[in-house]
């Protein structure tokens, strides 16, 4: 099968953002992360290619610009609850709390906001968001938090 790839740090599908990890040792503590991903798209040729890399690169763009300076919130985290008062959401977990404004947030369908979880996220929204022909057969789509270590989401497209 071929394949074709973007390399985020290359082409720049980067972003900055803040997060943190309930309940792990330091990564409880509100801090951020330069991010980048990498997007591998599988399938046979058709009329010439297997995907529009000018496409995929633009969508990815706009929606890491809505992520980029932003915390990234997750809605679905069980350790953790969050609500919005008078444009503000109050995070708490641990018994601690911090109130941050809902434009400097990036609201997150993800119980974790890790790379792991975040490589899925994007990968279904990377699907939403671009109409792939019949001929792409699997979407694989890294997030790195930082150079050097990432984590990878494989999905069989329908
Ligand atoms: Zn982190």
């Amino acid at each position: 099968m071929m394949s074709i790839f973007i390399d985020g740090w290359e082409t720049n599908l980067k972003f900055s953002a803040a997060h943190f990890i309930p309940y792990h040792n330091k990564c409880k503590r509100l801090h951020g992360h330069d991010y980048a991903i990498d997007i591998r798209i599988y399938g046979e040729i058709k009329n010439g290619m297997v995907a529009d890399f000018v496409v995929v690169k633009k969508e990815l763009r706009s929606l890491l610009e809505n992520i980029d300076h932003k915390l990234i919130l997750p809605m679905e985290g069980k350790d953790m609850t969050q609500k919005k008062e008078n444009g503000q959401y109050k995070i708490t977990y641990e018994g601690k709390t911090m109130i941050i404004p809902e434009e400097f947030v990036y609201l997150c369908n993800i119980e974790y906001s890790s790379s792991e979880e975040l490589a899925r996220f994007f990968v279904h929204e990377i699907l939403k968001r671009v109409h792939f022909e019949n001929n792409v057969k699997i979407i694989e789509l890294s997030v790195y938090e930082g150079p050097g270590q990432k984590a990878t989401w494989r999905e069989n497209v329908e």
